[in-house]
């Protein structure tokens, strides 16, 4: 998978994109990246990339000329056409089923804004994709690309220590994941449940499903709406809110 940033401010990516995961991918070749600072496609004689919006307002507006150019330029010798993503709270919000689309490509460009915004242009006539991280307001797209990159670049094959753990991930099976414990069983008087100490698999993987299940119906009800359960898995979501109502009597 290869990424191009285009950012003004390219140093903020090396401390995440040269460490742990991203970084290992890249080791296995599965990960390059290039940071181009658009700046340096202006063809304005004082290096401006943004001007004073049209009718009046605060703030400034990033240009089409050098967003263009930058684009046009690192698309011009690739023979299948790239997405060109544009990190913006406009967008569509950012979700794992998003991720796992964007993984399949081979080549992705991010735009990040910063300031006010962007000339429309950019948006109706060169992006692809828009893309927010969730409904708040950052100072700029780079941690935005950040997000996407390390998310799309953790579904690579051979990323992940262990490739079934993307998989079994919260938001891949359209559940959150069940609880974790690992040694001391017992820490603090607070013990591991018993069934996962039992050796038994079969049980350990009921109860895990059981755990999503009750944990996705208490904290994200709204990923079951759309979630494709088993007959099994309706049965323990049925107990799940039985005991619930249990309790509240
Ligand atoms: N005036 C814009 C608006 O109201 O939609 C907000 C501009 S924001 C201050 C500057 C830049 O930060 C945006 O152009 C975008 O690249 C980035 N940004 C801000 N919030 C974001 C979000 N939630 N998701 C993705 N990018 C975001």
């Amino acid at each position: 998978m290869k990424v191009d940033i285009l950012t003004l401010f390219p140093d903020m990516f090396r401390g995440v994109f040269e460490a742990s995961i991203l970084k290992r991918a890249q080791e296995v070749n599965a990960f390059n990246y290039r940071l181009i600072d658009f700046r340096e496609y202006t063809d304005d004689k004082h290096n401006k990339v943004d001007d004073y919006p049209y009718g009046g307002g605060a703030g400034m507006v990033l240009k089409p000329q050098p967003i263009f150019d930058a684009v046009e330029d690192l698309v011009k010798a690739e023979k299948k056409k790239p997405r060109v993503i544009l990190l913006c709270p406009q967008g569509e919000r950012f979700t794992q089923k998003k991720a796992e689309e964007l993984a399949k490509e081979d080549h992705l460009i991010f735009i990040c804004g910063h300031y006010e915004g962007y000339d429309e242009r950019i948006r109706q006539h060169l992006v692809t994709d828009e893309i927010s991280i969730g409904d708040y307001v950052l100072t700029g797209g780079e941690l935005g690309a950040m997000v996407i990159t390390d998310s799309v670049i953790r579904l690579q094959p051979e990323v992940l220590g262990n490739d079934e753990s993307a998989v079994k991930d919260s938001f891949s099976m359209q559940l959150l994941e069940h609880p974790h414990y690992t040694r001391p069983n017992d820490f603090r008087g607070m013990k591991v449940p018993d069934v996962l100490t039992s050796g038994h698999h079969g049980k350990i993987e009921e109860w895990r499903t059981y755990e999503s299940l009750k944990r996705t119906y208490h904290r994200r009800p709204d990923l079951l709406e759309s979630a494709q359960l088993s007959e099994t898995e309706h049965k323990m979501l049925e107990k799940i809110k039985a005991e619930d109502v249990a309790t509240d009597s």
